[in-house]
């Protein structure tokens, strides 16, 4: 079994939170680090640093690079994922190119650099619909879809009962600037990581449908 440490790239609304969730449900091996979820913890906390991100947050506005990039890489290291056999999920992080560069320096020396690169590729006029109807569980990052994937109570997470919430960047003028800076950074990102030659991509309008094309490659990339 082939280590694997993937990043999921994906437009804001793409599904890389449901994606990681079913991700980390079949591999149990797995685990993996969100830099939204890690923010939004930092924000439900109301540690210092939660309130620095809950401005950038708040518009939509990408954090300073070298923030987040602390941020991620403190958990990494504490994680102990720093190691050639580690395998792990980030979702989130690195979405700018000079994150990229810095995770790679930071990975690199110990044999623990990113394995593979996936995008998720779901038409805009799909992800508008979904954000509208999307709840979060902070805590644990879950995900919730009232139209699709609705909790087993209003309101409740399934597995903890605690509340759910929607998060405050999920309106239609903070979620367009979201988008536009996706849109913005990712050409170079995707460059680096297919000079690389460890980006992949699958299409689909839906989570069910985008699942299986993901598993295939993950599976290929673990047992091959
Ligand atoms: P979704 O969760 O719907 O896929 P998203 O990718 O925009 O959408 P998060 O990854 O949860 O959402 O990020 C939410 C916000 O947190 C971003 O809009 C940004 O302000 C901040 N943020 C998260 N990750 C990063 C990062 N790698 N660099 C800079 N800012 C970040």
């Amino acid at each position: 079994m082939n280590p694997i440490r993937l990043l999921l790239l994906g437009a804001p609304g793409s599904g890389k939170g449901t994606q990681t969730s079913r991700l980390l449900a079949h591999f149990k091996h797995l685990q993996s680090v969100s830099s939204g979820d890690l923010l939004r913890q930092q924000i439900q906390r109301e540690t210092q640093l939660g309130k620095v991100a809950a401005r950038y947050i708040s518009q939509g506005a990408l954090l300073p690079d070298a923030f987040i990039t602390e941020l991620v890489q403190n958990e990494l290291s504490s994680k102990g994922w720093l190691s050639p056999k580690s395998s792990f999920l980030l979702d989130g992080f690195p979405r700018t190119i000079k994150q990229a560069k810095a995770l790679r320096s930071k990975l690199s020396p110990h044999k623990a650099a990113l394995t593979m690169v996936v995008e998720l590729d779901v038409p805009e006029s799909v992800i508008l619909e979904r954000i509208e109807n999307r709840y979060v569980h902070v805590p644990s990052g879950r995900v919730y879809n009232l139209t699709y994937n609705a909790p087993k109570v209003a309101g409740k997470d399934d597995l903890t009962g605690e509340p759910l919430t929607k998060r405050p960047d999920d309106t239609a003028e903070v979620f367009q600037k979201r988008l536009d800076n996706y849109k913005q950074t990712l050409a170079p990102l995707k460059q680096f990581y297919t000079d690389l030659g460890i980006l992949h991509r699958v299409s689909g309008e839906t989570s069910d449908i985008i699942f299986p094309k993901l598993l295939a490659q993950v599976d290929k990339a673990i047992y091959e």
